[in-house]
């Protein structure tokens, strides 16, 4: 029966297909797409795992102490039934064989399916046997995570579909587009999924603004997050659609529905061709205002799509991704060093900032290193950022030295997250000038740098003399200038009602320090997600921004609204805007 679950729109367009669902205890499992020949394999590696976890079993049983509670032998059992269920291993062939999904992928979807038999039981005593099954499935997954990486296996995911696309002869189960719905996905895993195939993502938890949709927007596929119960309301394997421009989620569409969205989506492949078109104008007001539109980025590979958008250079690149996903093992001075030249090179002679590490808050390491951080506390007001890279001087130090020799390769702006302090200015050009300093030492080549910071916390827009006594340039960070402005934390769904862009404190915040850095003729650009959003691009303009930071898949819908612009007649009407108690109200009639 078709119903539909309402959540956050994060991602435009229209996605159709099969949901995969990631229960989050078993987020880490790898999904990926075996080669037909590959099928075999994958059964007799679980069937492995499971024989090796019966045995553990028989084991068990056999060293079971005399006088042992009765109810654990015959839990024991219950286990060694279940791991010799015909279902569960009927099931797993099934979907390696027919779906060619790989084992561990093969044994979760699996296990959803038969719980959810179990879910339906009447009896409370089978009911309960979901738990059994769970502590099995979860028993075979860690003996097969002894033999296979699960995470290095995750990034493999899409490219081995891609590939068995490109290069097998395969049945049609393989074109079925596969959607992802999970209750949670880390930004780190939301990266890895950034080279699979998935059509749309959707998650019960997450806001507009956090870290996880802003990696799926960057990913320009339709993602609707913060849909509270998707995760559990939608089956393995259940149609979906997911509409990432009204953030809804149809299950089970009937063909009416599923006629009229397949409509919307040819209509906006059709207005993405329509777009294109716009790559190689330049972007320039209808009065003549020319408008500098940056990229943001989270892996040196993104400056493809960044300069496939015509992005006239990188306005933010998130170096924090780096380092998660690692199992705590950050990366070296050199490996930094490849990677900021990497996304240099990538923009052949255009601008690269990149910004020092923004760890923290829901940018989390899988492993806590050096100064731990507490997942207990108020992660948002914690070690984030640059108080993070100031607790650890040797690991800051690393990540300055790789950024100015990268810097020899081309220009180079070097952008400061969540500055508050005059002191964490002076202990931050303190540690550039020494990294210098060790550079000339050793002979080590680098490069100049602009320095620029990036305002996001209101202490920062209030003494904005400060900054600009210090810094070449602004970046105004509206993501965080947003949350802690307004006191909503980014990421919680519960509060998202009230993540409000036009805020009459955040815009005043945003027009002050744009009109601050054009008095004394510095730089000033938006990274935070309102550069990307098609709806604020005039009231900025009017604001008097002129560079504009976003996720390379929207430049150039922004692009197209600043082509219909009057800048100078935006200016008048933002005035009034800035002036009004409910600004939003005023949006929409320039
Ligand atoms: C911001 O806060 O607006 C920003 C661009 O940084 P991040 O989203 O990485 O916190
Ligand atoms: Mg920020």
């Amino acid at each position: 029966m078709t119903f539909s679950i309402h959540g956050l729109a994060v991602s435009r367009g229209v996605a159709i297909g099969r949901a995969v669902l990631v229960a989050s205890s078993r987020a880490d499992v790898a999904h990926y797409f075996i080669e037909t020949e590959k099928a075999e394999e994958e059964i007799k590696r679980v069937r492995a795992s499971r024989n090796a976890v019966m045995e553990e079993i028989v084991r068990l049983q056999h060293d079971l102490p005399k006088d042992a509670p009765h109810e654990i032998a015959a839990l024991l059992d219950v286990h060694l039934m279940l791991l010799q269920d015909e279902q569960l291993t009927n099931g797993v062939k099934h979907w390696i064989t027919e779906r060619h999904y790989n084992a561990e992928w093969a044994l979760t979807t699996q296990y959803e399916l038969i719980a959810r038999q179990f879910d339906d039981m009447e009896d409370e005593y089978l009911r309960e046997r979901k738990a059994d099954l769970e502590q099995v499935v979860e028993r075979i997954l860690r003996h097969m995570k002894g033999v296979a990486s699960p995470v290095q296996a995750a990034v493999r995911a899409g490219s081995s579909r891609k590939q068995s696309q490109q290069d097998l002869l395969l049945d049609d189960t393989m074109d079925v587009p596969l959607v992802l719905v999970a209750h949670d996905i880390s930004p780190a895993d939301m990266l890895q999924f950034k080279q699979s195939l998935f059509a749309g993502f959707a998650t019960d938890v997450g806001g507009k603004t956090s870290h996880t949709a802003i990696v799926a927007r960057s990913m320009d596929i339709p993602a609707v997050v913060g849909a509270r119960s998707a995760s559990q309301l939608i089956k393995q394997d259940d149609w979906v659609i997911i509409d990432g421009d009204a953030g809804v989620l149809i299950v089970d569409p009937s063909p009416i529905i599923l006629a009229e969205y397949g409509f919307q989506q040819r209509q906006g492949e059709l207005e993405r061709e329509r777009l294109n078109r716009l790559k190689h104008t330049p972007a320039v007001t209808m009065d003549g205002q020319r408008v500098e539109l940056l990229a943001n980025i989270e892996m040196p590979d993104d400056t493809l799509g960044a300069v496939k958008a015509g992005a006239v250079g990188v306005g933010l690149f998130r170096t924090e991704f780096l380092f998660m996903g690692r199992s705590g093992k950050l990366p070296d001075e050199d490996e930094q060093y490849l990677a900021y030249r990497k996304a240099i090179e990538g923009m052949h002679g255009l601008p690269v900032t990149i910004r020092t590490v923004d760890i923290g808050s829901d940018k989390l390491l899988d492993r806590p290193v050096g100064k731990a951080q507490d997942r207990h506390l108020n992660p948002a007001l914690g070690l984030r950022a640059i108080r993070w890279s100031l607790a650890d001087p040797p690991m800051f130090l690393a990540q300055l030295r790789a950024i100015l020799r990268a810097a020899a390769h081309g220009p180079v702006n070097l952008l400061v997250p969540m500055l508050t302090h005059a002191s964490e200015i002076r202990q931050t050009m303190a540690l550039i000038d020494h990294a210098r300093v060790l550079l000339d030492n050793q002979g080590i080549a680098y490069g100049p740098v602009r320095l620029g910071a990036m305002i996001e916390i209101p202490a920062a827009a209030l003494t904005l003399k400060l900054f600009l006594r210090n810094f070449d340039f602004l970046s105004i960070g509206t993501n965080d200038l947003i949350q802690y402005t307004l006191a909503i934390d980014r990421a919680d769904e519960s509060v998202a009602h009230l993540y409000d862009p036009c805020h009459p404190a955040v815009l005043r915040l945003i027009a002050d320090t744009i009109s601050e850095c054009q008095r004394q003729g510095k730089g000033v650009t938006v990274c935070g997600e309102m550069a990307g959003d098609v709806t604020m691009t005039r009231l900025l303009l009017g604001l008097g921004l002129r560079s504009f930071s976003m996720h390379p898949s929207q430049i150039l819908a922004v692009k197209q609204q600043i082509l219909r612009a009057d800048a100078g007649k935006l200016a008048l009407w933002a005035a009034t805007v800035l002036a009004s108690e409910e600004p939003a109200a005023l949006l929409q009639n320039p």
